[in-house]
């Protein structure tokens, strides 16, 4: 536990926290929403520091970053605890705990460690992943600065409610991200996140526009919830115009889970719909993630229309791209790293 960063005082005090958009006002002895931020005798401390709770070398594909050092190895790692309440959360054993009866488990491995151990083992990046980075943001921001330090690159994976506050702190800690995009409506956010769809709709313009990181966008399509052509029409709309065609959206196949266990996974044929309207609103980057035989997790060229990147399952398995240009006819090809 150390004291939080991004708090302000209030009178008796009751301290606001100004990591997320929730803006927790907490009174003494009381936590925040997320459950892991906790007010004691007027002094905000993350509860969560010391606790890693999940860790893995995984290929940078599976966060998923497509067009982000494809190929490499990415060091991940995760507290419990998160400032959403999605009833279709697939990760809910490591990110609802905290909310619903005050756990936090896992065990102390201090940045050095972290970062020691991404270096030992090869990766090129360290990703904040598994469950909600922006309420481990202080474990985050001291590993990420000693990442940079040792060459490596610091990757998010976040549902993108975070304030402003939070991401100017983290302007030039973190290299690239993947934001949920999670439907394109008010009420979903809401009733089924606990949160709301403009804060992200900000942030993603923000991130994209002001701070300059990788930006890929994640959707998990749900049967019934948020697959229909109006919402689909409104949230490519988004992407294309306000975020831009060079934006790669991942669009990501639903399976039962958590509260959502009544349901059926998503067919093919609605990621074929999704995948097909990504297409005509111009983005050049569209793909279909977990759903093995569709072969929509290839990269086209958006100049000459040639594959490639193919890629099998989570690795990139041929790259033809040559100084981030096409090696058939020279187009450029969004990304870092890309050759
Ligand atoms: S991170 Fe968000 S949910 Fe957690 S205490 Fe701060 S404002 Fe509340």
């Amino acid at each position: 536990m150390i004291e939080a960063r991004l708090w302000k005082p209030l009178k008796n005090d009751a301290v606001q926290c100004r990591l997320c958009n929730h803006y927790c006002v907490i009174k003494p002895d009381n936590r925040g929403l997320c459950g892991v931020r906790e007010n004691r005798s007027g002094t905000l401390y993350s509860l969560n520091y010391d606790k890693v709770a999940s860790y893995s070398m995984d290929p940078v594909e599976k966060k998923p970053l497509y067009h982000f050092q494809p190929g490499s190895r990415t060091f991940s790692f995760a507290t419990m605890g998160c400032n959403l309440s999605c009833s279709f959360c697939q990760n809910w054993s490591l990110s609802q705990p905290p909310r619903t009866n005050g756990t936090i488990t896992g065990q102390a491995i201090p940045p050095e460690a972290l970062v020691d151990a991404a270096v030992d083992q090869d990766a090129s990046s360290i990703s904040y992943t598994y469950s909600e980075p922006t309420i481990f943001f202080e474990l985050m921001q001291d590993t990420a600065r000693l990442a940079h330090a040792h060459g490596l690159k610091n990757i998010m994976v976040s549902n993108g409610f975070m304030s402003r506050e939070c991401l100017d702190e983290l302007a030039s800690d973190i290299d690239a991200i993947n934001v949920d995009l999670k439907c394109f409506s008010e009420s979903f956010y809401t009733e089924i996140s606990g949160a709301r769809l403009q804060p992200v709709l900000d942030n993603l313009m923000y991130i994209k526009h002001e701070l300059g990181w990788w930006l890929e966008i994640t959707t998990l399509l749900i049967p019934g919830k948020n697959d229909s052509p109006e919402e689909l029409e409104q949230l490519t709309d988004f992407i294309a115009n306000k975020i831009g065609t060079d934006t790669p959206w991942h669009i990501s196949r639903f399976h039962p889970d958590y509260k959502m266990d009544d349901l059926p996974v998503t067919n093919g044929a609605s990621l074929d719909l999704a995948y097909d309207m990504g297409k005509r609103k111009g983005l050049h980057y569209v793909y279909i993630g977990n759903m093995p035989g569709l072969n929509k997790q290839h990269t086209d060229c958006p100049g000459c229309g040639k594959e490639i990147i193919n890629r099998t399952g989570f690795s990139a398995s041929r790259v033809d791209v040559i100084d981030g240009k096409c090696r058939h006819c020279g187009a450029k090809v969004h990304g870092v790293n890309m050759s």
